[in-house]
């Protein structure tokens, strides 16, 4: 349900007076950076516009009707989420590659155009959420594209991304826009301590570390993360470099990019709002160990580390580097 949703409020009040006011889109695009609930929403959209509880002007779904129950067990037969990795499934069904990439394939839309020229089954409309839609291939956001330009009739087109640039112009036209935008380190400090019981300190951590996005805090937020990010950064300070893989890799050099990142605020600025604020007392002691440059060449180091990563950068080579590099933070 939406009121179960944090963040975002504007944009679901303009959804919902959608559906009131009987202006419904055949295409949305919901665009923001990922982890912050987009595609929750897109599934809360889809429970509002079919939920059995109709009644005047609604606010939310019931979440208590076989509709909703279905949607929620994502067994409604009118609902669908389209992914890049629903397309395993497609692969076996109707070629002999056995190994699906992570792209939304053309298979996959042609079965969206196939299912969405039927009928709505029990509920008012059809709705296909396609999730990270920038993975579609040329062929399958061309196929897409005939769809939306003569769209089925009671049939809805969410379109979730990251990466609104990466889709075609000619997708993005035929949608209504709605941007969706990461919760701000108070909002989400906020919710931590109210909803999730976490103190201030780690509530205050998690906040800056994940920049707004919900879905990595979540991952992570039952872990004594404090203990966890401090012996990470003494590994750095000591020296002791090691990446199990990508992700641990990733993971690492943020955190300690967050340690740098104080360090150079604290010699920038009189009251910086620092990430390791449990750590203060020594990141002030320590400040004036590295020049200014010093400290912006190691975190621009880390910053590029962190592109090559996304770019599958051999991680022995990766792993020297930082060595080499970092070798007097
Ligand atoms: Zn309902």
């Amino acid at each position: 349900m939406f009121n179960q949703i944090k963040g975002h409020s504007i944009q679901i009040k303009n959804l919902i007076a959608d559906v009131n006011l009987g202006k419904l889109s055949s295409g949305y695009l919901f665009g923001g950076p990922s982890g912050i609930g987009k595609k929750l929403v897109a599934l809360n959209f889809a429970k509002f516009i079919s939920c059995e509880n109709i009644s005047g002007e609604r606010q939310d779904s019931c979440g208590g009707c076989p509709t909703c129950k279905k949607i929620d067990n994502g067994q409604h037969p009118d609902i669908f989420l389209v992914t890049a990795d629903s397309a395993k499934e497609i692969d076996t069904m109707v070629s002999s590659k056995k190994e699906a990439s992570s792209a939304i394939k053309i298979e996959q839309i042609k079965e969206i155009g196939k299912r969405s020229s039927f009928r709505p089954y029990e509920a008012k409309y059809k709705i296909f959420i396609i999730d990270e839609a920038e993975k579609m291939t040329q062929e399958a956001s061309d196929a897409l594209l005939k769809t939306l330009e003569e769209p089925p009739k009671d049939t809805i087109f969410i379109l979730v991304s990251a990466s609104e640039r990466m889709l075609a112009a000619t997708i993005v036209s035929r949608c209504r826009r709605i941007k969706f935008n990461a919760l701000s380190l108070e909002e989400m400090k906020e919710m931590l301590i109210a909803d999730y019981r976490l103190d201030e300190t780690k509530a205050h951590f998690l906040s800056c570390f994940s920049q707004g996005r919900l879905a990595n805090v979540l991952k992570i937020k039952d872990k004594d993360i404090l203990t966890e990010k401090n012996s990470l950064i003494d590994d750095f300070l000591r020296k002791k470099i090691f990446f199990k893989d990508r992700f641990d890799a990733q993971y690492k050099l943020n955190l300690f990019l967050g340690w740098l990142r104080d360090l150079l605020l604290s010699r920038l600025m009189k009251r910086p709002t620092l990430i390791n604020i449990d750590r203060e007392a020594e990141l002030l002691k320590n400040k004036n160990k590295y020049t200014i440059s010093e400290l912006k060449s190691y975190i621009n180091f880390i910053s590029e580390a962190l592109l090559y990563l996304e770019r599958n950068i051999n991680l022995r080579l990766l792993t020297n580097l930082a060595r080499i590099k970092l070798c007097k933070a």
